[in-house]
């Protein structure tokens, strides 16, 4: 069979023998960069699946006339680096967006990444009592951190918000019914539905009001003997205009401390400073939602409090310790490497540096005159490199899910391509770093809100080389 295919082979092609082995590949220095840039196992397999779609290409008389080493450990790096385009590489975002979900959420703190580099190369004290020389709790500190931070009595950290809300329900109100304003069964991203949450506690849903109007009169009719928790959740993601009116905390206090019910506001954007002071709208701070009269907040360690992804859980004593003995904590508990970055990142808020330490801080708090200066250098040199490149006035958004409709001012570069936008924006995705920029129909905008003041020299090469 195979020989009478060979016989029949266009002479020009080369045939199957010719093609390299595995490991003439391997060792060939062509290839030397790649397995140190991607491990030998993924270069193997890259080097096989290239290896076979060249004999495909031979046998359909499709290959060019001659295969050198060289040329085929091309189409492997170029395989490589389109299978695995982001590899152990940090990213610049230059979207605007402070919190992106899909590049991370918050990126952490200076402190915070001492902190991970000198502790968790060791052997720690995580569970260790050093004065007792017993089994103790190092996460009693950071609860006594977490506490102390937001004005609670006592404060807990699981792995996400979404786990928090979960043990709260569940601890608190396992197999009862949570009352919840129907304006307020929302949806957080791709996977936090408020609905699909409480189905998966097993309590039992019961929704009041209507979509845009709640009363305290509505919650305080379903409230019965099967009612285990009142919960409020903050409406992060949107906005509702028009005749509109959800019940407050202040006034959902009343109800649940007559009831006897815990009252649990999910958050979802805990701050901890007031954000009227970066020029944005005001969000509810941890601190008031608990002086307002919730008995539990619960919100994410990686959307405004700029730190690592955690559920922070935070307000009376007695609640929290119904979580604490709950078997449920195990599984969701916060890994270790994210309890000493939640702990840095909480230290800065208590040593008054948050806005200097924490880069979402920075970032929001970057000024527009600054931001002008940064992009117009930028310009220039793009524009020495023959590049249309403009600086203009823009809004740009924190993201995550919060403030969804506080813009902050930014200045952009415009760079306006002769070509494709798609295919520049590709070629930026794909540069090293890559480069995650806004794409308009005709032009590409840089916003270097998010990009770090020391990868403003990287831009030139990135830009210039797609250009190319
Ligand atoms: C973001 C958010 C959540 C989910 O938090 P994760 O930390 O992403 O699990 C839940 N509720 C609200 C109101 C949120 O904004």
């Amino acid at each position: 069979m195979k020989a009478t295919h060979q016989a029949k082979k266009n002479s020009t092609q080369p045939s199957l023998r010719q093609l390299p082995s595995v490991e003439t590949l391997l060792e060939s220095a062509s290839l030397s960069h790649a397995i140190a840039r991607y491990t030998r196992p993924l270069v193997i397999e890259s080097i096989r699946q290239i290896l076979a779609e060249l004999r495909q290409n031979i046998r359909s008389n499709q290959s060019p006339p001659t295969l050198s080493i060289d040329a085929i450990a091309q189409l492997i790096t170029q395989h490589l680096s389109k299978e695995w385009p982001g590899f152990a590489q940090p990213v610049i975002n230059a979207t605007g967006i402070i919190l992106h979900t899909n590049l991370g959420r918050a990126p952490l703190s200076a402190p915070a990444l001492e902190a991970l580099s000198n502790i968790s190369g060791h052997y720690f004290n995580l569970e260790s009592d050093l004065h007792g020389g017993t089994r103790g709790n190092r996460t009693m500190e950071l609860r006594k951190l977490l506490a102390i931070a937001s004005g609670a009595e006592d404060a807990l950290a699981v792995n996400n918000n979404t786990a928090a809300m979960l043990l709260v329900l569940i601890a608190l109100a396992g197999g009862k019914e949570a009352i919840i304003s129907r304006g307020e069964l929302v949806q957080i991203g791709s996977g936090f539905r408020i609905p699909e949450i409480l189905e998966q506690s097993g309590v039992v849903l019961r929704e009041v009001g209507t979509t845009n109007q709640t009363s305290a009169r509505d919650y305080e009719k379903a409230i019965n003997n099967r009612t285990g928790i009142i919960v409020k959740v903050h409406q992060s993601n949107f906005v509702q205009k028009g005749f509109v009116s959800q019940t407050s905390i202040e006034e959902l206090s009343i109800l649940a401390r007559k009831a006897h019910l815990p009252l649990v506001y999910d958050l979802g954007n805990g701050v901890l400073l007031d954000t009227a002071a970066f020029g944005l709208e005001h969000e509810p701070t941890v601190t008031e939602a608990l002086r307002d009269g919730a008995d539990i907040v619960c919100f994410s360690g990686d959307k405004l409090i700029g730190g690592p992804q955690a559920g922070i859980i935070a307000g009376k004593h007695e609640y929290i310790r119904l979580m604490l003995n709950h078997p449920l904590l195990r599984v969701i508990r916060l890994d270790k490497l994210s309890a000493i970055a939640l702990e840095a990142t909480i230290k800065s808020y208590l040593a008054n540096t948050a806005v200097t330490d924490i880069p979402i801080w920075q970032m929001i708090g970057l000024k527009i005159e600054d931001l002008r200066v940064r992009a117009r250098i930028v310009a220039r040199i793009l524009k020495a490199h023959g590049i249309d490149a403009s600086v203009q006035d823009g809004i740009c958004l924190v993201g995550g899910g919060t403030l969804p409709e506080q813009g902050l001012p930014t200045a952009l570069i415009r760079l306006t391509p002769s070509g494709a936008v798609d295919e520049i924006a590709l070629k930026l995705r794909l540069s090293s770093p890559p480069l995650i920029t806004r794409v308009e129909k005709d032009a590409i905008l840089i916003d270097l809100r998010t990009v770090y003041t020391d990868q403003d020299a990287l831009l030139p090469g990135i830009i210039t080389a797609a250009w190319a």
